[in-house]
């Protein structure tokens, strides 16, 4: 059996002990939901919503940092979800098959493939809808307690997407895609 690391599982060693210190932090200040963007924040490219290769290929290209962050979220039983405007659905949840074998079914993707709307009467504008479809369907599994606004994490390399959530009294952080490893560091200052 091969020991050899898979990419996204890569890293500096640190990396996982230093992704659920980050974690600690976050649920310590009530937050049981990361709703995640995927192009240039879960990944470190931007696929422009038309991959044209594998799954498996694309999994390379997940930020080690997103591979252990959520990792420890659903370790520890916070909700995840991936909030994207990318009509590639299908794609993503491959890649987060082959992450996550034991949990994605239990990450709801909301994307612009149009498979969703939200017929609630919050607004519409960033991640805001996707945020809410993914929390009625998260509802639906029971479990993991409520989530709010103020219990929900929105990490997004868009600045309006990151606007947008903060004026709507979602807590949201944006990530640099050019020095993402400073997110832990902006997540315990933030939080
Ligand atoms: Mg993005």
């Amino acid at each position: 059996m091969s020991t050899a690391p898979r990419p996204y599982a890569g890293g500096p060693a640190s990396l996982p002990s230093a992704c659920s210190a980050a974690l600690a932090h976050v649920r310590a200040a009530g937050i049981n939901f990361l709703a995640l963007d995927f192009d240039l924040t879960i990944l470190s490219i931007h696929t422009g919503g038309a991959w044209p290769s594998s799954p498996a290929s694309l999994s390379s290209h997940v930020r080690p940092l997103f591979y252990h962050l959520i990792s420890a979220a659903l370790a520890a039983g916070m909700s995840v979800a991936v909030v994207t405007f990318s009509p590639q659905v299908p794609v993503i949840r491959e890649v987060l098959a082959l992450l996550f074998p034991q949990h994605a079914s239990r990450i709801p993707i909301r994307g612009g493939d149009r498979s969703w709307s939200y017929e609630g009467g919050g607004s519409a504008a960033g991640k805001q809808a996707h945020m809410a479809s993914a929390v009625e369907e998260l509802g639906e599994g029971g479990g993991g307690g409520d989530i709010t606004r103020a219990s929900t994490l929105l990490i997004d390399d868009d600045a309006n997407n990151i606007s947008v959530a903060l004026a709507e009294g979602v807590r949201a952080i944006w990530l640099n895609p050019k020095d993402s490893d400073r997110l832990l560091e902006n997540i315990t200052d933030m939080i």
